[in-house]
């Protein structure tokens, strides 16, 4: 089935063309809508400017001598753009001069053509281009594809131990700068050796998404970040968060669980799936280690177990956070 036109149209490579000549601009735009391309024109460096942030396009044809604003500095100040360095410029020039040529590769100009246009030389220039900057993309993609991947735990989703080490470091530095409470929940699901020996192990791993998109809906900032710290451990850190927010998180982090309602029949205390959770919070200080939050948590999360499980118990900062 074809595309209809309008669509197809609009998945065209745009070029903006900025030229001050009139001529120069409906001569181009004629051998580029001859080619699979989009045109766009710009008659002046401001106009080219506007059109470029509103438009985005693929590439730039960029004159280098106009009236107002030369197109060298026109270059300069699209490369401050965002997307600026990313987009390429294509000079057209009839300045040959060697000091010419280089102030348009200086000023930024991937490449230039001179005028007269060969324009066998502009269409094949333009076509690799186009083919940089679609290679550039797609490696881009799977860069920030990889990136995703080392911090996303395969299993639940959530960002794995990697990531939520990463992110205690960092939150941890940017605590002891700002002066606000860091605070961690470890949770850990309670008998789940006994839910695996029951259900069997694909079963567990299922009980082990269900669990991780609930704590992933339960906690609400954009700075929260849920983590798989372990086999069937998560990690909840809650940057400038005061020991009292982190217990009351910790709480509605269990209940959600809870009215999850995930039968577990081997489980010792419920005929559902339940948690139970660790909290502690430190303020930042020079004196202290981001592990330190880490060993309180756990010690908080050992006294939760023994304790009889599905319950949240906090380790109260001192001084008070
Ligand atoms: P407690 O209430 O004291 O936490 O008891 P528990 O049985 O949950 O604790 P324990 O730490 O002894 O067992 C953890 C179990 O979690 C061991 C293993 O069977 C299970 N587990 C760990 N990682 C995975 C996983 O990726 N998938 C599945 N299905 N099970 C896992
Ligand atoms: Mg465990
Ligand atoms: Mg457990």
């Amino acid at each position: 089935m074809s595309l209809p036109s309008a669509q197809l149209l609009a998945s065209l490579p745009l070029v903006l063309v900025i030229d001050d000549d009139l001529l120069m601009r409906s001569l181009l735009r004629r051998a580029l809508e001859q080619e699979p391309y989009r045109v766009e024109e710009a008659e002046n460096g401001e106009e080219g400017l506007e059109k470029f942030k509103v438009l985005s396009p693929d590439v730039v044809l960029l004159d280098a001598v106009m009236p107002d604003m030369s197109g060298f500095e026109l270059c300069d100040q699209l490369q401050r753009m965002p997307r600026g360095t990313e987009t390429p410029i294509l000079m057209i020039t009839g300045l040959t001069d060697e000091a010419s040529v280089d102030r348009a590769y200086e000023s930024g100009a991937i490449d230039y053509v001179t005028k007269p246009i060969n324009w066998a030389v502009l269409r094949q220039r333009l076509r690799h281009l186009l083919l940089q900057v679609q290679e550039r993309q797609r490696l881009e993609g799977l860069n920030s594809e990889l990136r995703r991947l080392a911090a996303v735990d395969e299993l639940t989703q959530v960002a794995n131990r990697r990531a939520f080490d990463e992110s205690l470091t960092q939150h941890w530095r940017s605590g002891l700068r700002g002066g606000e409470p860091l605070s961690l929940i470890l949770c850990d699901i309670d008998y789940f050796k006994p839910y695996n020996d029951t259900y069997g192990h694909p079963a567990g791993d299922d009980c082990l998404k269900k669990v991780a998109q609930t704590l992933a809906q339960t906690v609400g900032r954009p700075t929260d970040l849920v983590a798989r710290y372990g086999g069937e451990e998560f990690g909840i850190l809650l940057p400038s968060t005061p020991f009292p927010g982190a217990v009351q998180v910790a709480n509605k982090i269990c209940e959600a669980v809870r009215s999850q309602h995930l039968p577990h029949q081997a489980s010792m205390i419920s005929e559902g799936v339940t948690l139970s959770c660790g909290v502690a919070s430190l303020l930042p200080t020079p004196n202290e280690t981001a592990e330190k939050l880490i060993v309180l948590a756990d010690q908080a999360l050992y006294q939760a177990k023994q304790q009889g499980r599905d319950r949240v118990v906090g380790l109260p900062p001192t001084p008070k956070v």
